[in-house]
């Protein structure tokens, strides 16, 4: 049965910040089918919400219109939103959807085509990614239209994790301050409502990860020590990862990284390689 926060598609994450005034709106797309219900449950949950439909959004005109649901403690608010994002002012909309200015000017200064966030978000690090940042999970906002076919075509695999994140923004580096700040706060929140959920994202974030995209990665279980992850297993969230490199990787219990190859070693034993290309694979040490 779906829970009232499925009914409007809101993460209980985002519900949480809003209830103690640190996000002043959340939007989410819905289906047009569900709308009356959305609007019900909001009130149930004493939200307000204003829901509207667009068939232009960020000067693109779109094949099928979109509805869009802007949730707040303040009507004015989701009026606010729907009008930030009516005009394309991605500054005032991603202030009233509660993400730092330093994630919002980073987010705004590198939209071209093709971008990576989250080679970008590592790249900007300047002392060590934090779990708080991890947001491998969450798609919003960092897919362009071709990834987006790629996504909704795998919809199924690439949504089953879709909850686990404390920051929903893509983050101006792994270790931006302000972030952490909200990751720290939703997760101190998650604990007292949500505990086991609490728990799993925690289990699921503070983890070495292997990343080649968007769509192709994988967490380990394990540990990472300066080029070297010592693992026993890697965790069951799919990617689209290729299976060659997935097996290869289950077949060891360790690997080493270099500029040009990934060597996966069974104990001492190795039992194959991975190529770098320009760098890519990466790994991620979140912890
Ligand atoms: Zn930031």
């Amino acid at each position: 049965m779906l829970d009232e926060f499925d009914i409007c598609n809101i993460d209980i994450q985002s519900y949480l910040l809003l209830k103690e005034g640190l996000k002043p709106v959340i939007r989410v797309g819905l289906n047009r089918s569900v709308v009356e219900n959305a609007k019900k449950t909001a009130n149930k949950l004493e939200l307000k919400v204003i829901i509207r439909e667009f068939r232009q959004i960020y000067g693109q005109k779109l094949e099928n219109s979109l509805t869009h649901a802007y949730y707040s403690l303040d009507k004015e608010l989701c009026i606010e939103a729907f009008d930030a994002e009516k005009r394309g002012d991605r500054q005032k909309f991603g202030q009233l959807l509660g993400y730092p200015e330093c994630c919002i000017d980073n987010f705004i200064k590198n939209l071209v085509e093709g971008v990576d966030y989250t080679l970008l978000s590592l790249k900007n690090v300047r002392t060590k990614p934090s779990f708080y940042c991890n947001s491998l999970f969450v798609f919003d906002s960092k897919l362009n239209s071709f990834q987006m076919k790629t996504y909704f075509d795998n919809h199924k695999l690439l949504r089953s994790p879709h909850k686990l994140f404390l920051i929903r923004h893509v983050p101006c580096s792994f270790d931006c301050k302000h972030s952490i700040k909200i990751g720290k706060t939703t997760l101190k929140l998650l604990k007292n409502n949500s505990p086991d959920l609490a728990a799993t994202i925690v289990n699921a974030l503070k983890r070495p990860v292997l990343y080649w995209n968007y769509f192709e990665w994988v967490i380990f279980n394990g540990r990472q020590q300066g080029n070297t992850i010592k693992y026993d297993g890697i965790l069951n969230y799919e990617s689209l990862v290729k299976d060659e490199a997935k097996k290869i990787i289950e077949n060891g219990n360790n690997i080493k990284i270099d500029d040009e190859k990934i060597v996966i070693f069974n104990d001492n034993e190795k039992t194959g390689e991975i190529l770098r290309k320009d760098g890519i694979p990466v790994c991620i040490n979140f912890q």
